[in-house]
C-alpha cells in the first residue's frame, strides 16, 4: 500500500525506504537517525559531476569520466585473483572495463553484449588500452548517470550510490507541508516554502550556501519549534492555578535590615520579581540566574522565608552535602529563632531521619535542606509551598518539568544557576521559566586578578604562595583534564600533590576522579575548617560552595579549559574581602590566538559577556557542557552565525503568545522537529 505523503511519512521508520531493510536502518540508527525525516538533514559535502559525458578518444585519464559504449566481449579468467574483464567500444575507440570481486552473471547482467550503457568511473590508461576498474556507476539508462552525484560523509556500510539513491527517493516524494508561518515571517526568506526550500538544500550546486534564504528557513524553523515547546510547557505550568501566598512584607524587610550588608539592585529586583510569583495565583516556574559570587543564596533564603511566613513548607535542594549543608548552617544563622529548619544527609543517622521524615509529614519542620534525597518518595510534605534547587543548572528541559510536577500545584518552583549563558542561548536552553538575572555583584569585592604563566616558571609560582600562606590564605591547584586518559589525569595530579607536599608537608590535600564521594566531602569540609592550605584537584572543584580563606586559584595547562570554565574556576576564590588572583599556568609560549582569548579574561568579570566570546570562539556545543543536558542540538541554525534568526524567533513566539494565535497551526512543525516525548502531554 502507498504511504500518503504527509507529515506522518516523514516520522516514519527508515524500512519504509526502497533500499533500505534492516540491516541499513541499523547502520543509520547507530548515527541517530531513526526516521525519514532524520535522513533529511544527512547533507552532501561536495559532488562529483558525471553529468558530461565524452568518447573514448577523449577520456581524460585520471579523472571521473562518464561514457556510453557498447560491450563486445567478455574475459572471464578461471585463475583467482585475476579480475573479469569486458571488452567496450564506441566509434571512437576501446575501452576495459575491470572487475574485481564481482560474479559473471552479475557482470553479464549489467553489461549485456551489443547494447548500448553509460557507465561512470574513474579512467586509467594501461598497455595502451582505457580502463575503468570497478566503476561506480552503470546504466543503460544514460539520465540515471548523466547527473551530479552528491558525496556524503559515509556510515560505515553504506555507500554513496546507496546514499544518493535513498536521498533522491525521499526528496521525490516530499510531502508539501501546508504553511505553518505567516507571511510577515516568510518576507525575511523570500517567500520560500518548507518543500522548495528542501529542496534547494540538497541539489549539488547549493552545498554550503548557509546564507541562502532556503538555509536560513530551515534553521529558523528549527529554532522557533524548539522555543515553541518551550514556551508550550511554559503555558501549561501557567495554567495551574495554585493559592495565592500571603505574607508581611514588614517581616521581609525586618529580615533585610539586619543582615550584616545590603541587597544590590539586582538582588532587591530578582527578590521582588519571586514575590511577585508567589503572591500570585499562578505557579511559579522561575530561574535565578546569576554570576558567581551575586549572592543569589541569600535572595532564595529570604524568599523561603516568605513562604514559610505565609504558612508553607521549603525544601532547598543542593547538588552536594557540603553546599546544602553550608545553605543550611547561613538560615541558621538567619533563622533560627523564627522557624524549624534541618538538614536531611545521607550521613543523617536512620533514628534521626525517621524523626526528620514524620516532621516534614507533620508539619514541624518549616524549612529542610538536603540534596536530590529530599525529592525521594517516602520524603511526604505535610504542605510544600515552595521548591529551591541550587545549581543544577545541566538538568534539562524534560528533569525540570518532572520536578516542577512533582511538588503538586500548590508549589512554587525556583532553580539557581551561576551558569552565565550567550543571551541567544537563553529561549533554547530555558525559554520554559521565567527569568530573573543578578548581573552586578557586591560592591566591596574585588575583581580577581588573573595572570599567565610558563609552566617552567613554577619556582615563581612557589614563591608566591608561600608568601600568600603565611597570610593565612588557600590555594586551589587545578590539574589539567584530560578527559581522553583519565590515568595521566591522575597521575598528573598525584605527582603535583606529591612535589607540594615535599615543600608544603602535611598542608596538602588532593582530590581526583577516583576519589570516592565521602572522602571528598571529608576533604573539602577539611580544607574549610583550614586543615590544609593548599587543595590539589582535577575535578572540578564543586561549584556554589563558599571558602572564604581560599584567594588563590592556580589552573595548570589552561588552554584545555574553555573561557567559561577558566571563568567559572576563577569564581571559587574572591569571595572574601581579599584581593585574590587567578594564574593559569601553560606549557609553552602561547600563539596569538590563545592571547587574544585571554585577554577578554583578564579584561572581565563579567561571566555573561564572556560566555558569548566563549561561544563565539568555541560553538555553541559544548559551552560548560550543555550537550549532555539535552540541550537539544541544532541541525542547521547556527546561534552565532544565525544570531538574528535567534531574535526573530524571539520575537515571534512574543507575538504568538499575545495574538493568542492557534498553535495548532505549528502542530506539524513541533512534532517534525521536536520529537521529544515532552510535546505529546502538549499538543
Ligand atoms: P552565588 O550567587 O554564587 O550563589 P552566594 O549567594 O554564595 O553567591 O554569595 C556569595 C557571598 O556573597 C556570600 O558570602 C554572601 O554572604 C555574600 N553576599 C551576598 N549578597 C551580598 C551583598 N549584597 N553584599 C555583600 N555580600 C553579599
Ligand atoms: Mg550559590
Amino acid at each position: 500500500m502507498k504511504i500518503k505523503k504527509n507529515h506522518n511519512y516523514l516520522l516514519s521508520d527508515l524500512t519504509k525506504l526502497k533500499g533500505v531493510g534492516n540491516k541499513i536502518a541499523s547502520l543509520l540508527k547507530k548515527k541517530r537517525i531513526n526516521s525519514i525525516f532524520d535522513l533529511l538533514w544527512k547533507l552532501p559535502k561536495s559532488y562529483t559531476d558525471r553529468s558530461i559525458s565524452t568518447k573514448i578518444i577523449d577520456l581524460k585519464i585520471g579523472d571521473i569520466q562518464t561514457v556510453s559504449v557498447i560491450p563486445y566481449k567478455y574475459n572471464f579468467p578461471r585463475i583467482k585473483n585475476l579480475p573479469n574483464r569486458v571488452f567496450c567500444k564506441d566509434i571512437t575507440g576501446n575501452l576495459e572495463c575491470i572487475f574485481f570481486n564481482s560474479y559473471e552473471g552479475y557482470i553479464k547482467k549489467i553489461l549485456p553484449l551489443g547494447k548500448e550503457v553509460t557507465i561512470s568511473g574513474k579512467v586509467n590508461f594501461f598497455r595502451n588500452k582505457y580502463q575503468i576498474t570497478n566503476p561506480k556507476y552503470i546504466s543503460e539508462d544514460s539520465t540515471l548517470i548523466k547527473v551530479k552525484h552528491n558525496q556524503y560523509s559515509l556510515t560505515e556500510g553504506i555507500s554513496e550510490k546507496l546514499y544518493n539513491k535513498i536521498i533522491k527517493q525521499i526528496i521525490k516524494d516530499l510531502p508539501r507541508l501546508d504553511e505553518w508561518h505567516n507571511k510577515e515571517i516568510l518576507k525575511n526568506f523570500d517567500n520560500i516554502s518548507w518543500y522548495d526550500a528542501v529542496n534547494e538544500l540538497h541539489k549539488p550546486e547549493n552545498i554550503g550556501n548557509h546564507r541562502s534564504s532556503f538555509y536560513r528557513r530551515l534553521a529558523f524553523d528549527e529554532i522557533l519549534s524548539n522555543f515553541l515547546v518551550h514556551s508550550e510547557i511554559r503555558k501549561k505550568i501557567k495554567k495551574i492555578k495554585k493559592k495565592v501566598k500571603s505574607f508581611d512584607i514588614k517581616d521581609q524587610n525586618e529580615l533585610l535590615s539586619n543582615l550584616e550588608f545590603r541587597l544590590t539592585d539586582d538582588q532587591i529586583k530578582a527578590l521582588s520579581e519571586i514575590n511577585q510569583d508567589l503572591t500570585s495565583n499562578q505557579k511559579m516556574f522561575r530561574l535565578l540566574q546569576g554570576d558567581v559570587g551575586s549572592g543569589k543564596t541569600i535572595v532564595s533564603l529570604i524568599a523561603a522565608f516568605n513562604v514559610i511566613n505565609a504558612g508553607y513548607q521549603v525544601a532547598i535542594m543542593a547538588p552536594t552535602e557540603i553546599l546544602a549543608r553550608q545553605h543550611f548552617n547561613l538560615a541558621k544563622k538567619l533563622f533560627s529563632k523564627k522557624m524549624n529548619l534541618d538538614l536531611l544527609s545521607s550521613k543523617t543517622k536512620n533514628i534521626d531521619k525517621k524523626k526528620i521524615l514524620k516532621d516534614l509529614n507533620n508539619h514541624k519542620i518549616d524549612l529542610i535542606f538536603g540534596t536530590h534525597s529530599i525529592f525521594q518518595k517516602k520524603v511526604l510534605f505535610n504542605n510544600l509551598g515552595l521548591i529551591v534547587i541550587d545549581e543544577q543548572h545541566k538538568f534539562g528541559v524534560n528533569q525540570r518539568k518532572r520536578l516542577s510536577d512533582k511538588g503538586g500545584s500548590e508549589c512554587d518552583v525556583l532553580l539557581m544557576s551561576a551558569t552565565p549563558i550567550p543571551r541567544t542561548l537563553t529561549m533554547t536552553i530555558y525559554g520554559d521559566m521565567d527569568l530573573s538575572i543578578i548581573k552586578e555583584k557586591p560592591k566591596y569585592r574585588k575583581d580577581v586578578k588573573t595572570y599567565t604563566k610558563l609552566e617552567s616558571k613554577i619556582d615563581e609560582i612557589i614563591k608566591f604562595i608561600k608568601k600568600e600562606i603565611k597570610l593565612g590564605n588557600q590555594i586551589f591547584w587545578v590539574c589539567p583534564l584530560i578527559e581522553e586518559s583519565k590515568k595521566i589525569d591522575h597521575t598528573s595530579a598525584i605527582k603535583k600533590f606529591e612535589l607540594l607536599n615535599n615543600i608544603f608537608p602535611k598542608k596538602v590535600a588532593l582530590l581526583h576522579g577516583k576519589t570516592d564521594l565521602e572522602k571528598k566531602e571529608i576533604i573539602l569540609n577539611n580544607f574549610l575548617k583550614k586543615e590544609y592550605d593548599i587543595l590539589v584537584s582535577t575535578t572540578i572543584i564543586e561549584v556554589g560552595i563558599d571558602f572564604p580563606n581560599a584567594n588563590i586559584i592556580i589552573i595548570e595547562n589552561a588552554n584545555k579549559f574553555g573561557l567559561s570554565q577558566l571563568h567559572q574556576l576563577r569564581g571559587r576564590v574572591g569571595r572574601g574581602t581579599k584581593q585574590s588572583s587567578c594564574i593559569l599556568v601553560f606549557k609553552s609560549s602561547l600563539n596569538e590566538n590563545a592571547k587574544k582569548r585571554l585577554q577578554i579574561l583578564k579584561n572581565t568579570n563579567d561571566g555573561f559577556k564572556i560566555s558569548e566570546e566563549d561561544m563565539k570562539l568555541r560553538g555553541y556545543g559544548d559551552i560548560l557542557g550543555f550537550k549532555q543536558s539535552g540541550v537539544k542540538t541544532f541541525r542547521l541554525a547556527d546561534p552565532v552565525i544565525n544570531e538574528n534568526l535567534f531574535l526573530l524567533a524571539e520575537k515571534e513566539i512574543i507575538r504568538i503568545k499575545n495574538s493568542k494565535e492557534d498553535i495548532n497551526r505549528y502542530k506539524t512543525l513541533i512534532k517534525l522537529y521536536d520529537q521529544a516525548d515532552i510535546i505529546n502531554d502538549i499538543v
